[in-house]
């Protein structure tokens, strides 16, 4: 059978090869204390293992290869990083290799020594051709052991996320209010509208609005002469308003306003029209200045949710989706789901990471809380998931699923998961 040299280093690391009577390949009888920690830099591929060999116990590095030639093709034999190896597993023994000092460099070869199993799961996981590999598989593996891993990648895709809030927050200078303000708006923009956002976010700082403060309609005419929806004409008297008073803030303050043609409408509800988008962010700004300092001040998620709910949208908006055309009533305030996605794409993220930060581990656990007290989200990932028998109840779980299949299920790291590991350690495993 095929392999990769990864699934001998995942046999030694969880030692799942026959561990009675070891031999180095010279007949030395070989005790394994422990296998050592992966190594993810430069170097031998586990440090600080500790075996004995024919009696004197040796801490150091082992190098694990399908065959014990590669060291020698690998160039190991003239690299110095290497000279503390004290123990080379392979597969199969194909040569006989040297330390600098001339003598035997121990070896141990696992072929025979696996049980035939584990090869079968191995393939029927990385030939599956299964909307992710272990489809068939996950319905047999326990829930406990499922949330553990969960818990360990949401942290992981806090972390990635939490770099973008860093890199944000240092060009701004270490100001927290103002890069939430920037992610907010990018949250606003809903994936199809977040160029645009971002890119208004970037020509109006808090500043400007602070300037405004209880002036619904200049906070308005800021936002929509930015986003450029006032170079128009108008009929009705609302964005006649609102060119009027853009015009004197646009020259006051010499704003230069976004291309309007990077918003989109096509294949969009009402609902998400860009134009009632931009409305629903002004009645934000309108209702709450510095709402970081609020999100982080607020003490249980029912607050959080006030902040978003019955944001005061101008009623011009109620029968208009774009401004010149009238159209059936809708809704302007922020709906559920709307409200569950920026609290868990931009709040849960920014407690996350100002507490990453601040060293304040409590607002991390407090984002923990909000992502575990929203509804799981809906989508073709998590379908999938659901229909190969997991259990997702809330946007914890949904979150960290949709970090397992960005990083793990569709790059087949499942010698890498918690989850794989299971299912590969699984005797009566069925395809
Ligand atoms: S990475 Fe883990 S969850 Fe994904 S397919 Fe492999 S074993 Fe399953």
């Amino acid at each position: 059978m095929r392999f990769p040299e990864e699934f001998l280093h995942f046999v030694w690391q969880f030692r799942l090869y026959d561990v009675l009577q070891l031999q180095t390949v010279d007949g030395k009888p070989l005790k394994i204390l422990n296998c050592g920690f992966p190594n993810k830099h430069a170097g031998p591929d586990f440090t600080t293992a500790k075996v004995i060999i024919d009696e004197t116990t040796w801490v150091g590095q082992v190098e694990v290869h399908l065959k014990s030639s590669d060291w020698n093709a690998h160039q190991h034999q003239t690299d110095s990083a290497y000279e503390n190896v004290i123990l080379h597993v392979v597969w199969e023994h194909d040569t006989e290799i040297l330390t600098k000092d001339g003598t035997v460099l121990p070896t141990l070869v696992l072929n025979g020594k696996i049980k035939e199993y584990l090869f079968e799961n191995y393939q029927n996981l990385f030939q599956s051709a299964a909307s992710f590999p272990c489809e068939n598989q996950l319905k047999d593996i326990d829930g406990f052991v499922i949330n553990s891993f969960l818990s360990r990648i949401l942290v992981e895709r806090l972390e990635q996320k939490s770099e973008e809030v860093f890199e944000r927050l240092e060009q701004l200078n270490g100001n927290w209010d103002e890069s939430f303000y920037h992610f907010m708006a990018k949250n606003f923009g809903f994936k199809v509208n977040s160029l645009p956002m971002q890119v208004l976010a970037q020509s109006l700082p808090q500043t400007l609005f602070a300037k405004h403060k209880d002036q619904p309609l200049q906070i308005e005419a800021l936002i929509f002469g930015q986003a450029g929806f006032l170079n128009q004409s108008f009929d009705d008297h609302y964005p006649n308003q609102l060119k009027t008073e853009y015009a004197f803030l646009q020259k006051k303050y010499g704003l230069a306003a976004v291309d309007i043609s990077l918003w989109k409408f096509l294949r969009m509800r009402p609902q998400n029209f860009p134009t009632l988008r931009l409305a629903q962010f002004a009645a934000l700004i309108v209702k709450s200045s510095h709402l970081f300092s609020k999100v982080l001040e607020v003490k249980n998620v029912k607050e959080l949710h006030l902040l978003f709910d019955e944001l005061p949208v101008n009623p011009f908006w109620e029968t208009h989706y774009p401004f010149n055309k009238e159209a059936e009533k809708v809704n302007t305030t922020l709906g559920r789901s709307s409200i569950d996605n920026i609290l868990i794409n931009t709040v849960s993220l920014f407690l996350f990471a100002y507490g990453k930060y601040t060293g304040q581990a409590n607002f991390q656990t407090r984002a923990f809380y909000l992502l575990e007290s929203i509804a799981a989200e809906k989508n073709n990932i998590i379908s999938q998931y659901l229909d190969a028998g997991a259990v997702v109840e809330n946007a914890y779980q949904t979150q960290a699923f949709l970090q397992l299949r960005k990083s793990y299920c569709n790059e087949k790291r499942c010698l890498n998961c918690g989850i794989g590991l299971k299912i590969l350690k699984k005797v009566d495993l069925k395809p």
